[in-house]
């Protein structure tokens, strides 16, 4: 067996599976180590479906690396043949002058990103799904919708495999350590060689990595799947995404139309989950357990804003989220091993939209030692002064 190789992959999650396609795609010998199987529901990217949106109300700076990561998208889904991003449009909701409505709004005007906005006198057909309180407002984004997770990781991976990327499944990285001008690895297996590593392993990057002082916090989610006894309103094409603030809570609630996409392990339902961290875990002793305490809120969003939406609960899962301190993503290369350790984390329960650029420049810090991607917003440098 190979043991040497130019670049080795720790953990091939959502980025991983893309940092190794790009890596691939320039020649180099790569090796993806990934601790389960390939797509699993242990760690971020479970459960069918993330939403891709651009009037981004976390930064305007990532609107950039999303016109790119919307070029490739379309990129893999050219070169695999097989569609996982489905434009749907989203509606967001909330209070009039609500945070995220106002971020919405600037971050589209700064990057002339079109929408329909209530305030304009623009209509919607879907409004009467919603059962709003008199002080919301709307805004509706056409050119967003949803990605196909365990597809697009398992497309990445079939592509990368072609350009000849070796992938070891259910073998755990147990560390690593810098040799003459390279990285050893070592795992659950033996051990490797290569010039240099890129650290994808998601929520379980703190314990691959020294501190960066980002203050990775574990946190436990939920995501339900509901049958609405009027399914067919709720279905797309017709019916987009949505994200609705809760007057009552911070964060908001979010999900998806009822589509039809082939998914053997998820149900095919009205999906939707409340984006707000929940309690801190350990990614390797994470409660299952589905409780009245974990069904209660979600139920009671789906009563109160969108009674037309209730039905039969199909199913409900757990997945993870990493949040950095500042809930921005941490990319960046570890300065001490003079750029041999790269690593992509924190991404706080918003990354998946930018997996396909992710990879991109996790090879450009890799080979070439910089991106001309605009980064430098997510370097871990910004937790130096803390
Ligand atoms: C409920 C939920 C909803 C979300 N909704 C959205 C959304 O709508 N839109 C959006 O853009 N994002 C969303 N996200 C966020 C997005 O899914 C994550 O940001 C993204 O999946 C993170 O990818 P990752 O590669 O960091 O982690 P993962 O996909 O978990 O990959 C990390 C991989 O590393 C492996 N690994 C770890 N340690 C080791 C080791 N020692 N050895 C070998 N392998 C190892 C793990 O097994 C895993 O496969 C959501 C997340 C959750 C949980």
């Amino acid at each position: 067996m190979n043991k040497q190789f130019d670049y080795i992959v720790i953990g091939v999650g959502s980025m991983g599976s893309s940092t190794c396609y790009h890596l691939a795609k320039s020649g180099a010998t790569v090796l993806g180590i990934e601790q389960f199987e390939l797509v699993h529901e242990r760690g971020a990217h479970s459960g069918q479906s993330r939403i891709v949106r651009k009037a981004y109300f976390e930064h305007p700076d990532y609107i950039p690396l999303l016109e790119r990561a919307y070029q490739n998208w379309q990129e893999i889904e050219k070169v695999s043949g097989n569609k996982m991003y489905h434009e749907t449009g989203i509606f967001y909701a909330g209070p009039v002058g609500h945070t995220i409505i106002e971020s919405i709004r600037t971050a589209a005007s700064q990057y002339q990103i079109p929408l329909l906005d209530v305030r304009n006198g623009d209509q919607l057909e879907i409004l009467p799904l919603f059962d709003l309180p008199e002080e919301y407002e709307w805004i509706y984004e056409p050119e967003a919708g949803f990605v196909e997770t365990e597809k697009a990781i398992l497309s990445y991976v079939k592509e990368a495999k072609k350009l000849g990327t070796v992938i070891h499944q259910h073998e755990k990285v147990l560390g690593w350590e810098l040799i003459n001008n390279g990285v050893e690895v070592r795992t659950s297996n033996g051990n490797y060689t290569c010039k240099k590593i890129i650290v994808t392993a998601g929520p379980w990057s703190a314990k691959l990595m020294p501190s960066i002082n980002d203050q990775l916090k574990i946190t436990r989610q939920t995501l339900m799947w509901i049958q609405p006894d009027d399914a067919n309103a709720f279905k797309t094409p017709g019916f987009p995404c949505w994200f609705v603030v809760d007057k009552e809570k911070p964060g908001a609630y979010y999900g998806f139309p009822i589509a039809e996409i082939s998914d053997t392990k998820n149900p095919i339902g009205f999906k939707f989950a409340y984006h707000y961290p929940g309690a801190e875990t350990d990614p390797d002793e994470v409660d299952r357990n589905i409780t009245e305490i974990d069904k209660e809120p979600l139920l009671g969003f789906i009563e109160r804003y969108m009674p037309k939406a209730k039905g039969q609960v199909l199913d409900i899962k757990t997945c993870l989220y990493s949040n950095s301190k500042d809930e921005h993503f941490v990319i960046d290369c570890l300065k001490e091993t003079e750029g041999r350790v790269c690593f992509a984390r924190g991404f706080s329960g918003h990354g998946f939209k930018f997996v396909s650029v992710v990879g991109e420049i996790m090879a450009d810090l890799a080979i070439k030692g910089f991106t001309t991607l605009p980064i430098e917003f997510l370097s871990a440098k910004r937790f130096l002064k803390d």
